[in-house]
């Protein structure tokens, strides 16, 4: 592709989003930040990236990805702004913890809306346009808890395991054309959805956020170390380049060694 892409990347106000989508603009996209609305924070990302990568060159979409019309609006929109969608980066997500039997309904049918549900919402709008155009990547972020389960996350692996199979679906759909689909699993990246967990742990169990965040990553990831927003980027912008034109309806850990175990 010889003209910038345009890139939609949901969720990107804080943690693996705003990374990733520092990664596509650093890189020479267009990009669109999503958030739920406007507001004071999202005002200042915004403000950022166009002092930062030129002001015509980053817009900011409100929408709430659980809900399908807005998701559609997010894409319309992109395309009367940019002239089209090349790269839709589904990252908005959110998390609760509880066990199976004790899970919450709400929180149930919260998770599953916008952790699965909103990913099909956004194939179901951009995937028409790419189809049109013959260009399109499709890159969800799902997690390794669309590998692999950890206890007190019913709804959440669910959800993961759900992105991991529509991811396949959707590639095999469009694997005769230029078109990709593929997600991309983190394990633990410290991002405000992980500190949420840490500082309840070091309340339930009366120690510091500084020993949970090392008990954390001692558990689970080999490597010991926390991934970074930036990695998670890096990865993406790969995904999206004519280099990894043969890489579809893959799941991509991107965890330390988690899944290895
Ligand atoms: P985060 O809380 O920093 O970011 C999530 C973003 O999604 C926030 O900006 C939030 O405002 C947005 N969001 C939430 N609900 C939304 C909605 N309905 N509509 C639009 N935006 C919404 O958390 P993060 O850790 O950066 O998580 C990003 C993604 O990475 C999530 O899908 C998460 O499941 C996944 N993930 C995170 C980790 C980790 O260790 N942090 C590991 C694996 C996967």
């Amino acid at each position: 592709m010889t003209r910038p892409q345009n890139v939609i990347v949901t969720g990107s106000t804080s943690g693996i989003g705003l990374g990733t989508a520092h990664s596509f603009a650093r890189a020479g996209a267009r990009v669109v930040l999503n958030g739920r609305r406007l507001n004071d924070a999202a005002e200042a990302v915004l403000s950022e990236f166009r002092e930062r990568y030129g002001h015509d060159n980053v817009i900011f979409a409100a929408c709430d990805v659980a809900d399908p019309g807005q998701v559609e609006e997010m894409v319309s929109g992109t395309v009367d702004a940019f002239g089209s969608v090349d790269v839709l980066v589904q990252n908005a997500g959110i998390q609760h913890t509880s066990s199976v039997h004790e899970f919450p309904l709400d929180k149930w049918d919260q998770i599953i809306a916008v952790d699965l549900s909103s990913v099909f919402y956004g194939i179901r709008a951009a995937l028409p346009r790419m189809l049109a155009q013959d260009f399109g990547r499709i890159i969800n972020v799902a997690s390794v808890h669309g590998l692999v389960a950890s206890k007190e996350k019913a709804a959440y692996v669910a959800a993961k395991h759900g992105v991991v199979g529509l991811t396949k679906v959707t590639a095999l759909e469009t694997a005769t054309v230029n078109i990709t689909c593929n997600a991309i699993c983190p394990g633990w990246v410290l991002t405000p959805l992980v500190e949420k967990q840490i500082h309840a742990r070091a309340q339930a169990n009366g120690t510091s956020f500084d020993e949970e965040k090392r008990k954390l990553v001692a558990e689970k990831q080999p490597s010991q170390e926390f991934a970074t927003p930036e990695q998670i980027g890096a990865l993406a912008v790969f995904l999206a380049s004519e280099a990894a034109a043969q890489i579809t309806g893959q799941a991509l850990p991107v965890d330390g060694g988690w899944t290895a175990q």
